[in-house]
């Protein structure tokens, strides 16, 4: 029997109305022929409740403690969803994450997924169920503890799942059509991409557009998973959406084919740090050692065997970077005179495969934040993308900038 991965978000689940309405979507592909896997998300705003009591209980939190609570809104949707296709005869049964099991590796909160095998579901597809649905977002760790695969990780257990059942197409729906040239909330000039190489979005991802978890991205590349992002709101329509495809399916594209932001960003500068081997590997070997997802580092010019060091993390990770510093000042050789955290920034970048082969890009990128009078604190290159850190106030300034100046309206 043909297999579909179905995958639904937040807002697409975020009522018992809107679960049966997805629910008959998959009804219809099981009336198409194909047995379903169903990966559903918590109701929307749940799993964020979920992290503030956490974070409210235990600022610097046990992150095993806190997988085994967020993971928990996705039980109840996983369950409803079940209940739901049983209502409308349609053999289905709900699994979470350890039942099935979704091996991952011990990083709790981030945890990376080792193995799926396939034997459990196989044996009740074989018995004639014609929808699993599985919690997203949650595995299993080898100690047997609940881990959790980042925010957004349902994207990644979709996929996930697409591989090693072999899908014949991982369709992710959420609340906007398809991958837009920027986030439609923050552009209403944003267009709609029929198409998006892997690299690309793999790019826009882990710059910030949310729209699919930056693994999930990894994952469908790897393993030439068929995906595919649309509306669960819309009319059904087989060709809807975007699909996520290696760049030889797509004839031609624009040098930059995105504007992508990341809203809570923070930069902190350790003050004149001693300029010695070993001092860098200290500072990011202990940030790295508390869970502290450094981005962008910059190191100024040494004065006197002395230097600034900056780097970005996110916004809520600065407590736990400025108590692994300090803590690893007092342990080693690292002395330094001061540490100040700017937490009013965010990142915005361009993307655009075009950039391999084309020059002035940057250029151009600063020439429209500067005519905004949009100061750059820093700046950050690869190959196919350019990343600035900016005040917070400007993020839809520059992104509006950067969409109009790249000529992105007349894209998709
Ligand atoms: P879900 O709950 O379905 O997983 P998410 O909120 O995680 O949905 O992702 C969908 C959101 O991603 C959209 O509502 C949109 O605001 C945001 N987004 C950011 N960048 C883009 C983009 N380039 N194209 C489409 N959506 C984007
Ligand atoms: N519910 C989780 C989150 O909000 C996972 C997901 O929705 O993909 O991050
Ligand atoms: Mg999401």
């Amino acid at each position: 029997m043909p297999l579909l991965v179905m995958k639904f978000g937040g807002t697409s689940v975020a009522t018992l109305d809107r679960i049966r309405r997805v629910a008959k979507r998959v009804g219809r592909e099981v009336a198409n022929g194909y047995d379903v896997i169903v990966i559903v998300s918590a109701m929307a705003g749940k799993t964020n409740e979920l992290v503030g009591w956490v974070e409210e209980t235990s600022p610097l939190f046990d992150a095993r403690e806190y997988d085994a609570v967020v993971s928990s809104g996705e039980n109840v949707t996983a369950g409803l969803m079940a209940l739901t296709l049983q209502e409308m005869d349609i053999p289905a049964r709900s699994w979470q994450g350890w039942q099935v099991p979704l091996k991952t590796n011990s990083a709790h909160a981030s945890a990376r997924i080792e193995e799926i095998p396939t034997a459990n579901l196989n044996a009740k597809f074989a018995e004639g169920m014609k929808v699993a649905v599985v919690a997203g977002f949650q595995g299993i760790s080898p100690e047997g503890r609940i881990t959790t695969l980042g925010r957004g990780g349902s994207d990644t257990t979709a996929v996930a799942f697409a591989a090693a059942f072999g899908a014949e197409r991982c369709d992710i729906y959420t609340d906007v059509d398809g991958v837009y040239t920027t986030d439609p909330r923050i552009s209403t000039k944003a267009r709609k991409l029929e198409k998006i190489a892997f690299e690309e979005m793999l790019e826009l991802a882990s710059l910030g557009a949310k729209v699919l978890q930056t693994r999930s991205v990894e994952l469908a590349m790897r393993y030439n998973v068929r995906l595919r992002v649309l509306s669960s709101f819309e009319e059904y329509d087989p060709n809807a959406g975007t699909l996520v495809c290696s760049e030889e399916e797509i004839m031609e594209s624009n040098v930059v084919s995105g504007v992508a932001y990341s809203r809570d960003e923070a930069k902190v500068t350790l003050i004149s740090v001693a300029d010695r081997p070993g001092i860098a590997a200290a500072i990011f070997g202990a940030l790295s050692e508390a869970g502290v997802n450094v981005d962008m580092i910059i190191q100024n010019i040494s004065e006197e065997g002395r230097t600034d060091m900056t780097f970005s993390c996110p916004t809520n990770q600065v407590s736990r970077a400025k108590a692994a510093v300090e803590a690893a000042r007092e342990k080693t050789l690292i002395n330094f005179h001061g540490l100040v955290a700017d937490t009013e920034v965010c990142k915005v970048s361009v993307v655009g495969i075009g950039m391999r082969s084309h020059t002035g890009v940057a250029a151009q990128m600063f020439g429209a934040l500067s005519a905004e009078g949009i100061n750059i604190k820093v700046i950050t290159t690869s190959e196919i993308k350019i990343s600035v850190l900016i005040d917070r106030k400007y993020l839809e300034l520059a992104v509006q900038a950067l969409h109009d100046a790249f000529g992105l309206e007349n894209a998709g």
